[in-house]
Parts: C-alpha cells; structure tokens; sequence
C-alpha cells in the first residue's frame, strides 16, 4: 500500500530554550513521530548508550563515512564530529515518519540545502535575561560555560530567519502544542498529500490528477 511519505523536522534553539523537553514531548505525543540517531566521535557520557543516544565512532571510521556520502549532513561541533546518517532518515521518512533531529545551526543549514522535504523550526527563549535564568537555574554550570553559552545563543538566533517557523516559548504548553500543530498542517501540504507515493491510501486524491471539466461542462 502507497504511504503518505513522512519528513525530516528539524529542531533548533539555543541551549535553555526549552528544545529538548519540547522534542521529548514530541515525540511520546504524535504518533509517527521519531528520534533519528547521528554518528559521533565523541565518548559516551555517564547513562547514555550505543544506539539510543548516539552511535559512537572512531574518527577515521567517520571520516571515511562522510567521504562515501553516508551522512546527509555533519558537523563539528565543540570539536567532536557529528553526523546524521541517510540511510535511516530516507528509510523511516519512507514509512511515513516525521523524524526529529536534535542538530546544531550547520547541521540545520546543511539540511535546508539537502533536503526540499525538510521543515525547520527555531525555538527561542522568551528574552536574553530569561534564558539566563535558565542556564544558571539548572546550578550545573560554571560562570565560564554559562557566558559561552549565552554567546553561542546570540550567534545561534541570529539565524532563524532561515528556519519555515519561529516560535517563542513563553510557556512550554502553548509552545509544545505550537509545535504539534506545525506537524499537523506539514502533514497536509498539498506536495505531501499528492505525491505519489500517497495516492493508493486515499483514492480520493487521484481526483487531484484528473481534468478539471470544461467550462460550462459542470451544469449539464
Ligand atoms: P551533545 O554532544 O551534547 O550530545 O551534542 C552537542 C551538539 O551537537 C548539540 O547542539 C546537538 O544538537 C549537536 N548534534 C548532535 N547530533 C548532531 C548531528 O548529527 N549533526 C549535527 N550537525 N549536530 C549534531
């Protein structure tokens, strides 16, 4: 049976914008909707595992990934190499899943530029002082991490502008249904709905192909 395809969703904020409790919501909360896993080089951490959190690998490994096109886009960020792989991405968008990357800004612009079926959300903090508050209220960070932070965070919003949506998080329930309602009218864009792919599921979208009548035809 023909699917509906599904897309890439792209999520991007600056550290304390309340990206990854909107995408945890996410992706318990819409159906279809799931997590893709990069390649990194860099360690796992404390209670992070293989194959959930991320796949780790050697640099030459990632290096010679990259060079067979493997990744739809990568980075280096923080100095370590980051990468989302295209096969997975391709297979689940394929079974009609909305797949959620958790990249950086390179990451997001590399995607905008791939991949016509992306859609790009920024999340923003409500103010500068607000995301302050919050990068200092999680008391796990020292000074030197929080103004780096913050630096990162200007530079990082100065590039909604190439992002489709832009929602400002005043509250997490507001911008979690926001974000839920940007899924739900993505799914209905006329490109998705009628691609070919899609057809067979809803028969009545083959009337989306046909001739429309000639004019006057409608009242005989
Ligand atoms: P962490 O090492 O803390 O898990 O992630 C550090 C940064 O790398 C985060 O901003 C995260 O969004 C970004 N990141 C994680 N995976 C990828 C990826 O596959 N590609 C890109 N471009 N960035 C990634």
């Amino acid at each position: 049976m023909k699917r509906r395809p599904g897309f890439p969703l792209v999520l991007s904020g600056p550290s304390g914008a309340g990206k990854s409790s909107v995408a945890a919501w996410l992706l318990d909360n819409e159906p279809g909707a799931m997590l893709s896993i990069s390649c990194t080089t860099r360690a796992r951490r404390g209670r992070e595992a293989e194959g959930i959190d991320y796949f780790y690998v050697g640099e030459s490994d990632f290096l010679a990934r990259r060079d067979r096109g493997e990744f739809v886009e990568w980075a280096l960020v923080h100095g370590n190499l980051y990468g989302t792989p295209a096969s997975f991405l391709d297979q689940r968008i394929g079974e009609g899943k909305v797949v959620l990357l958790d990249i950086d800004v390179q990451g997001a612009m590399q995607i905008r530029a791939r991949r016509k079926d992306a859609v790009l959300i920024f999340l923003m903090p409500p103010s500068l002082a607000a995301l302050e508050e919050r990068l200092r209220g999680r008391h796990t960070d020292a000074e030197d991490v929080i103004e780096r932070r913050l630096k990162a965070a200007r530079r990082e919003m100065a590039t909604a502008a190439a992002y489709d949506y832009v929602v400002v998080n005043h509250d997490l329930e507001t911008t979690r249904e926001t974000v839920r309602a940007i899924v739900t009218a993505e799914r209905s864009r006329a490109a998705r709905m009628l691609s070919d792919e899609y057809v067979d599921e809803e028969p009545i979208l083959a009337a989306a192909r046909m001739e429309p009548p000639a004019q006057g035809e409608e009242s005989r």
